[in-house]
């Protein structure tokens, strides 16, 4: 079975980060790493992969300046190659501009399963990922906690609110896992050492066949108006407790209408 993982790289969310200004967008100059949200996707492709007795995994990403290390790292948890699309005209994407992207990418390498996370770390609007199925004209299932394939189905646990759905729906389809779906395996040394001389394709605008004027800030139908900072937050109420604390957090939650 060949599953093909989106692979966001994103800044280090460690780190301090900052705003463009101008364009109003998020400063990806620095070294980006893999999004923790999409460690999920790459083991649990990795682990039906296995299931299925054959194939592989494959990795997709758009990402600035030939960004290749947060692709090294899934491909050291065991991916078998990666595909990046990387171009000057690509800045100033929209989600709709990444899935055309990721669309084009994804058909390349003809998977009978598409993995992504339920939402990116970064931008976390959740939209990409569905595009992405409409794009290629798949099914999507979104919110996996649960996924497993057997034949040309596949299965899905779908987190709700009060609990979850069973879902199932034929192949090829694209499956949006949330984290929890199974537990990342850390990269062994001798996996990092492989990961070095994995294929890794890295593509342009052109080399998918779009034209420039449908993706980056030509094609966003999507303008971010404004940023401003966050509120400073105030700091809480210090009670000190000489026998009475009790007291005084039961009328700070009656204040606040919870009990
Ligand atoms: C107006 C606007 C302008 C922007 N300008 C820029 C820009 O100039 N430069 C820039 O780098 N970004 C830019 N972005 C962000 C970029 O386009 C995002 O990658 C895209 O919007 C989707 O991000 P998201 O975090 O909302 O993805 P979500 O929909 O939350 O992502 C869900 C999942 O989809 C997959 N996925 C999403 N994006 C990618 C990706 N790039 N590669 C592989 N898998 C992916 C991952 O599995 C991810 O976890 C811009 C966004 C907007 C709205």
């Amino acid at each position: 079975m060949n599953v093909v993982v989106c692979v966001k790289q994103i800044p280090d969310p460690a780190a301090p980060q900052a705003l463009d200004p101008e364009t109003k967008t998020l400063v990806r100059e620095g070294k980006l790493i893999l999004d923790d949200s999409d460690a999920y996707g790459v083991e649990m492709g990795l682990q039906l992969a296995e299931q299925a007795g054959g194939g592989e995994v494959t990795l997709v990403s758009m990402a600035p300046n030939n960004e290749t290390s947060g692709l090294r790292t899934a491909l050291a948890m065991g991916a078998a190659k990666a595909i990046l699309v990387s171009d000057d005209a690509l800045k100033g994407s929209d989600a709709l501009s990444t899935a055309k992207v990721l669309a084009k990418a994804i058909a390349r390498a003809e998977p009978d399963l598409v993995i992504a996370a339920t939402e990116a770390t970064d931008g976390y609007t959740g939209t990409t990922p569905v595009q992405v199925a409409q794009l290629l004209g798949l099914p999507s299932v979104t919110f996996a906690k649960k996924v497993s394939v057997d034949g040309g189905t596949v299965r899905v646990q779908r987190q709700t609110e009060s609990g979850y759905d069973e879902v199932e729906c034929p192949l090829p389809a694209v499956v949006t896992v949330t984290a929890g779906v199974v537990e990342p395996r850390y990269p062994s040394f001798k996996g990092i050492m492989a990961a070095k001389s994995k294929p890794l394709d890295q593509l342009t605008v052109s080399d998918l066949g779009l034209d420039a004027g449908q993706v980056g800030a030509a094609g966003a139908r999507q303008e971010v108006i404004d940023v401003a900072d966050a509120e400073a937050r105030s700091s809480g109420e210090k009670v000190v407790d000489e026998g009475d604390a009790h007291q005084n957090v039961i009328a700070f939650l009656e204040k606040l209408k919870l009990i």
